[in-house]
């Protein structure tokens, strides 16, 4: 394979998706195998060593319980060419629908890596796991918390897609945000904030309620206007908004003592500042969307999901 065939293999892996479910584990072992990689790290990595971090990764930024299935991807990634065992050969010729258990990985010490072609190609090129990372990360992940997923993941932050942009990426509606703003009249629909310098907000953005990255549409029914800390955290699923009443519910995994936490809950149950007009108000299903695939069940309260 060359460079741009390695990058389209890395843009075409088969997420298993049902409808519009958010299956984000091949992703995260991804970034945690080219960390590896750039850091210099052995070019396989012992199941064993391999489960905290990816159980880490998929409570932090994948739907709730994703991590119970942590072992999926670094069994079924081989089916995209991208990945290879190593380990006891009955266990390894197993048909690829028959994924091993967490235990028979755990105690066979089974091994798992990039396919030796694939590792030459990324060790004799150090911009091509840069590139695969930021494009990984901008395809599954929204920006808010882009930085984030891949500090996680141990790659820097600030990662760089150094190819030509794709030109099979989806466009984005560059009024989205604009529309967005303006449904919500230029405030946070949980605080209010509307901080202004001059005539320029601050601090205020258009967050997609169903991600752009899941097939979430550019329409202000998918849209709400939040400051940056509560779109950083609305995308991290610290909060949800429930689409009978528009009652925000705070996780229970939430918590802490000090005064921005008790800021934050002072939002528990109450109603989202609601955009102008109807027509703008968030739709059912792109808020059940972000329930289901985003929020970190369980919800506070006993209005909560
Ligand atoms: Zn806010």
């Amino acid at each position: 394979m060359n460079r741009d065939e390695i990058i389209h293999a890395f843009d075409r892996i088969r997420v298993w998706q049902r409808g519009d479910r958010r299956a984000v584990h091949k992703p995260l072992l991804v970034l945690y195998a080219l960390a590896r990689v750039l850091n210099g790290d052995a070019a396989m990595v012992d199941w064993n060593m391999a489960e905290p971090r990816l159980k880490e990764l998929l409570e932090e930024f994948g739907p709730a319980g994703s991590s119970q299935t942590r072992h999926n991807p670094f069994w079924h990634l081989q089916t995209d060419g991208l990945w290879q065992l190593d380990g006891p050969p009955e266990l390894l010729a197993r048909p690829a629908a028959a994924t091993p258990t967490l235990a028979e990985l755990r105690k066979s010490h089974v091994l798992g890596g990039f396919p030796k072609a694939l590792r030459a190609a990324l060790a004799g090129d150090p911009g091509l796991a840069a590139t695969i990372a930021s494009r990984i990360a901008d395809a599954h992940f929204p920006e808010s918390i882009r930085s984030d997923v891949l500090a996680a993941a141990g790659l820097p932050p600030d990662i760089a897609d150094e190819s030509p942009r794709g030109e099979q990426r989806r466009r984005r509606d560059p009024a989205f945000r604009e529309k967005v703003l303006c449904a919500y009249q230029y405030r946070c629909g949980v605080c209010g904030h509307d901080l202004r310098l001059g005539r320029q907000t601050v601090g205020l953005e258009a967050a997609h309620i169903q991600w752009f990255q899941a097939k979430g549409p550019d329409e202000i029914p998918n849209g709400i206007a939040l400051c940056s800390l509560h779109h950083k955290v609305f995308d991290l699923g610290v909060f949800t908004v429930l689409p009978e009443a528009y009652q925000i519910v705070f996780s229970q995994h939430l918590n802490g003592n000090d005064e921005t936490t008790r800021r934050f809950l002072s939002y528990q149950g109450a109603a989202l500042i609601l955009p102008q007009a109807r027509e703008y108000f968030p739709q059912a299903e792109f808020l059940n969307w972000h329930r289901e695939e985003v929020f970190k069940k369980p919800g506070r309260g006993s209005a909560g999901p």
